[in-house]
């Protein structure tokens, strides 16, 4: 389906589901009309068409794996002419849980691909057409994974902290020019994230959970109000942060450890 109104487009990745889906939701609630990538072009079909019924605006659906380069450059080259681009929101993003030594080298060089370098090139795509329209903003899905670093999980932290350094450089940059950028740092959300990657949610106390749903009103909020670069959404991990910014550095990794020994005793006891 083609973009018609007369409002603002806003590019979404990771658009079929979880985080990605909700933002879809809430930026055609605003009058965006989109353009929703992911691999799975049946569902982002179906997101699209909903959309279109519900919130009366374009939805256009761009199937794209994110980790192929050709697939990056025809997305960026989408975007990169597009007259009426105001939000370009950088979400794709898998994990993958297991020592670094124990896991599928594919699949995390995958990872730095997808977290790393497609935000990179969709973000210099859309920059031009942003500042010269002097409107609109680069939301980088990111975590709060980006503030520690993690034993079990060395490429995902490390990935996230490339995507949360990124953006408050580019923010810096991007100052007095009218367009804004965002690294949007969620806890727990609950979405097909863990599912997908084989991960237990154990040992994350039920407190620290948000819905996409909040995730995603925080940060078009935050961005309304022009807030923090950084978007941290819910107390819990507000707190959280903070508490990691006070913390000597090597305590992070023990307590990563800690934590994922516990998770994996429990998932022991559970049988799974
Ligand atoms: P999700 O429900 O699994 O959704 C992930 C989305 O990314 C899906 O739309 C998926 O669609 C798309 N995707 C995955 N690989 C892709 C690829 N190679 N090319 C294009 N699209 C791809 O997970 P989510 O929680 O919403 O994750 C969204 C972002 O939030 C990620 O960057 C994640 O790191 C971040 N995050 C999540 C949490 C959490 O607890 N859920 C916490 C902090 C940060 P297809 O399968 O159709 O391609």
């Amino acid at each position: 389906m083609s973009v018609s109104s007369d409002h603002g487009i806003a590019l979404i990745t990771g658009a079929s589901a979880g985080i990605g889906r909700e933002f879809g939701e809430q930026v055609a609630q605003r009058g965006y009309d989109l353009i929703l990538v992911s691999r799975d072009a049946a569902r982002l079909g179906e997101v699209a068409a909903s959309l279109e019924t519900r919130y009366d605006v374009g939805a256009e659906v761009l199937p794209a794996d994110l980790t192929v380069d050709a697939e990056v450059t025809r997305v960026a080259q989408r975007i990169a002419g597009e007259a009426r681009l105001a939000l370009l929101v950088n979400n794709a993003g898998f994990g993958a849980a297991g020592r670094l030594a124990a896991t599928d080298p594919a699949q995390q060089e995958a990872m730095v691909r997808l977290h790393v370098l497609t935000p990179v090139r969709l973000t210099l795509a859309a920059l031009p057409m942003l500042l010269r329209n002097r409107r609109g903003a680069v939301i980088n899905v990111s975590s709060i994974a980006s503030f520690v670093y993690s034993p079990g999980n060395a490429n995902y932290s490390a990935t996230k902290s490339y995507l949360t350094t990124f953006t408050e450089g580019l923010a810096a940059e991007l100052e007095g020019s009218g367009v804004q950028a965002q690294a949007l740092c969620p806890g727990f959300t609950h979405t097909e994230f863990h599912d997908r990657m084989g991960a237990s949610s154990a040992g994350a106390p039920a407190f620290m959970w948000m819905s996409a749903a909040s995730v995603v009103r925080a940060s078009l909020r935050s961005l309304d109000r022009r807030g923090p670069v950084v978007c941290v959404p819910g107390l819990g991990n507000r707190l959280l942060v903070l508490l990691i910014r006070l913390m000597p550095r090597r305590a992070i990794g023990r307590i990563a450890a800690w934590r994922r020994a516990r998770v994996a005793s429990v998932e022991g006891r559970e049988g799974r």
